[in-house]
């Protein structure tokens, strides 16, 4: 949200900014094992948002003395390129990127069976290539993905989008001017088929009425990017198997 500059309008005859409607994901595109020389991969683009995410391990745990007796170290580093946003972003790593490593981390864990590799590491890189909003829930689709295409195992999938509340509508899937310019916005991840809820931020004013008609919304987008993920592994494997 920004406060002092002129809002632009965000619906008009029903539709978005962009031309979508309220309950309408943007163009989704996941492709598996795209980098050679990690254990696994993923390009993720919600529209013009686009994330990479590598995994490596389990490895072997550098500094040794973070090492846990019985599960593998998770480790994951969320940082947005230098010119992934309009303006140069500083490849110092912010605050927010600090922060956001940390949220994204918390959405994995619970879906790793980490339990299974103790004394080891699992590192999770994930690169904003280009940011134009939702790049911490693209961040989460694709680093899960790439510990799926890594071959660790898991619970389940998890995927992620945010929501929005944009000129009293809310909407699935926002982008930056909606985030810069709505009343609120609400990153979810969840693992559909357990239904479970990995993360949830809220930053605006929804009432209870609207919190709970803003998560349904959320989960029916995450459903959505949930087949789409295995039908990306499915396309990964179909290809090796053939080669
Ligand atoms: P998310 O990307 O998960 O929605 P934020 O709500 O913090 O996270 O950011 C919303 C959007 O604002 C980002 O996707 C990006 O397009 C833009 N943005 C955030 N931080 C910066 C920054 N430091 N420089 C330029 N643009 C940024």
């Amino acid at each position: 949200m920004v406060v002092g500059k002129e809002k632009p309008k965000l619906i008009v005859n029903g539709k978005r900014v962009d031309g979508r409607a309220p309950e309408e994901l943007r163009p989704v595109r996941m492709e598996v094992g795209v980098l050679k020389n990690a254990d696994g991969s993923a390009l993720v683009e919600y529209g013009n948002t686009k994330v990479l995410a590598a995994v490596y391990g389990p490895r072997e745990v550098m500094p040794k003395h973070v090492a846990l007796p019985d599960r593998a170290v998770i480790r994951c580093r969320y940082r947005m390129l230098s010119f992934s946003a309009e303006e140069r972003k500083s490849p110092a790593p912010s605050r927010r990127e600090i922060e956001l490593s940390k949220v994204i981390r918390e959405a994995l864990e619970p879906a790793i069976m980490s339990e299974l590799f103790p004394r080891t590491a699992i590192d999770i890189f994930i690169e904003v290539l280009n940011a134009d909003g939702g790049t911490r829930t693209a961040g989460v689709t694709a680093a899960s993905l790439a510990l799926a295409d890594a071959g660790i195992p898991l619970r389940d999938l998890v995927a992620g989008v945010a929501v929005g509340k944009v000129d009293g509508v809310l909407v699935l899937d926002i982008n930056q001017i909606e985030d810069m310019y709505g009343e609120a916005d609400m990153p979810v991840a969840a693992m559909p088929s357990l239904g479970r809820i990995t993360l949830l931020q809220l930053n605006g004013v929804l009432t209870p009425d609207e919190f709970r008609q803003a998560l349904a919304l959320a989960l029916y987008g995450i459903r959505k990017l949930y087949d789409l993920q295995k039908e990306a592994l499915r396309r990964k494997y179909i290809s090796t198997a053939e080669e």
